[in-house]
């Protein structure tokens, strides 16, 4: 079984966009607020916006399951105050519920959570708790940074974080740390804030203790962790001189990377740097770069196609980096698994 670990609701119908305008329209002009029921979208749309997009593209590069989640850069945190981010997080949820319904053997859920800037993260946490119980979510995305690129909340491992880390490890779920659109306009959204926040979500948990206190906490590091492969001796002599434990001990029980990266010699380099139980297939596809490499004739986003051109991985490892390490990074997607046969 082939597993994306990191998949995006982008395609969803317009009247999801439309919607959402209209509820910022609505920060400043509360008679144009729109109700949470204005917005109808049916199930054949939800199907028609799948089907010829993310369910074609699966298909055609040989994936079988997406874990799921809303579109991160309208996640948009910043915008409004948390009754605005909860009422945006709940409609964006239930869509991907409902995508998981629909093509229950194709998708499974991860939620966004109703962060918003300088607002206790304990107020996700019944967001969080209705995705796993009634939806069905295996994880979540967490902003790192819900100001959109200005930093404004405390580092992860600051106790700011820990009632959400605490539901994680209640409900045994991991997080991929994700942010959303940058309005600060000397970060690119995707060029550069998203890399940004991979290395610096990955250099906040090296300079801190947070798996002390939280031994099964797991992170995802998206788009291939950032900078930190590429950089990995600078990191290993940098927790050196912190006195930190090796990485491997100090990080890497917690921390994994996906396998969103490009080109084929980031992909040579993820893996030949990285341990292997450290690596999730994903492709993060109809995402940030949608086009096609004129050097390969392919999607750059169709990132199975290195694992399989590595000539590095055996077999048994792909098959480790495609289902093996993500049913074990996200227990809940492997008791579903097991519960259907797989
Ligand atoms: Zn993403």
């Amino acid at each position: 079984m082939i597993i994306d670990c990191h998949g995006h609701y982008t395609t969803a119908p317009k009247a999801l966009e439309a919607w959402r305008n209209r509820q910022i329209a609505g920060i400043a002009d509360p008679g144009a607020k729109p109700r949470v029921s204005a917005l109808k979208i049916s199930d054949d749309e939800l199907r028609e916006s799948i089907e010829s997009n993310q369910l074609k593209l699966m298909r055609e590069r040989g994936a079988d399951l997406t874990i799921f989640s809303p579109r991160a850069s309208f996640m948009a945190h910043h915008i409004g105050d948390f009754e605005v981010s909860a009422a945006w997080s709940a409609i964006c949820n239930e869509l991907c519920y409902r995508v998981s319904m629909l093509f229950p053997d194709s998708f499974v859920p991860a939620a966004m959570l109703p962060q918003s800037p300088g607002v206790d993260p304990a107020s996700c946490i019944p967001e969080l708790v209705k995705c796993v119980k009634q939806y069905g979510n295996v994880g979540i995305n967490l902003n790192p940074d819900p100001s959109g690129g200005h930093w404004t909340s405390p580092p992860l491992s600051d106790r700011h974080w820990y009632p959400i880390f605490e539901a994680m490890v209640e409900y045994d779920i991991p997080a991929m740390v994700h942010v959303s659109t940058s309005c600060n306009a000397c970060f690119h959204t995707t060029g550069a804030h998203y890399l940004n926040a991979d290395t610096t979500a990955f250099m906040q948990c090296l300079t801190s203790d947070l798996f002390k206190d939280f031994p099964t906490l797991r992170f995802i590091i998206p788009h291939g962790g950032g900078a930190v492969p590429y950089h990995w001796g600078r990191f290993r002599g940098l927790a050196q001189e912190l006195k930190k434990p090796l990485l491997q001990e100090h990080l890497l029980n917690n921390i994994f990377f996906d396998t969103c990266v490009y080109h084929q010699p980031g992909i040579d380099l993820l893996t030949k740097v990285i341990p292997l139980a450290n690596i999730l297939f994903a492709s993060e596809m109809i995402g940030a770069v949608r086009g096609i490499d004129p050097e390969t004739g392919h999607h750059y986003d169709d990132t199975k196609r290195y694992i399989e051109a590595s000539h590095q991985l055996s077999s048994a490892e792909r098959r480790q980096i495609y289902e093996g390490n993500t049913r074990r990074v996200f227990p809940r997607l492997d008791a579903q698994l097991k519960n259907k046969g797989h």
